[in-house]
């Protein structure tokens, strides 16, 4: 967890760089505060997911990019159960895992989601032409996705744009858990 702070304050300060934001700028582009966003940078403050959503929906880049060291290409990324990193932060009601990194020559990263019963997560509009596919791998889901709330049961699956707000709530009493894949548009290489 130690290190996942580490690479989030150097991943989040780098991409600033890039930008040449400000502070204020990149507040401005993602909706989260110039405070949060300094305090993320100095690795005081480990935001919440929903925060981690806006700072990489505003600075157009892939969740996963925020949660995982670069990995070199391999031909086979085989993940053994209790290897990968979670992202859960304190009391939270969702983990995120990410299962694949996002590898931009596919255009996709793939979550493990787990809601906790009660759970409710808002999450707002990614870059334009984002689609993401969730499949229930257990519990029931609600799911709300281009105006409308969905039920998902276990093994039902839905895909859906995700350029526009979106949430997943869990109203049962027990667990919700599901994959995520978010397919990003492919990006023409900059002329
Ligand atoms: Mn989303």
């Amino acid at each position: 967890m130690q290190n996942m702070a580490h690479h989030l304050a150097q991943t989040l300060k780098s991409l600033r760089q890039d930008r040449q934001w400000s502070l204020s700028q990149a507040a401005e582009f993602t909706g989260v505060s110039k405070a949060m966003l300094g305090q993320i940078e100095r690795g005081e403050s480990s935001p919440t997911v929903a925060t981690l959503w806006k700072i990489a929906t505003g600075f157009n880049v892939p969740f996963s990019t925020f949660l995982e060291a670069e990995q070199s290409r391999q031909p086979l990324l085989l993940h053994r159960q209790g290897a990968l990193p979670v992202y859960d932060q304190a009391n939270a009601d969702m983990r995120v895992t990410p299962l694949f990194p996002f590898d931009p020559q596919l255009g996709f990263d793939i979550f493990r989601i787990e809601l906790a019963a009660g759970a409710y997560s808002e999450s707002s509009a990614h870059e334009a032409g984002v689609v993401e596919h969730v499949i229930v791998l257990e519990g029931e889901l609600e799911l709300y996705a281009e105006g409308v709330w969905h039920s998902l049961k276990t093994g039902e699956a839905v895909r859906f744009q995700a350029d526009q707000p979106h949430s997943y709530r869990n109203s049962s009493r027990s667990a919700v858990v599901l994959h995520d894949l978010i397919h990003y548009p492919l990006r023409q290489p900059a002329c």
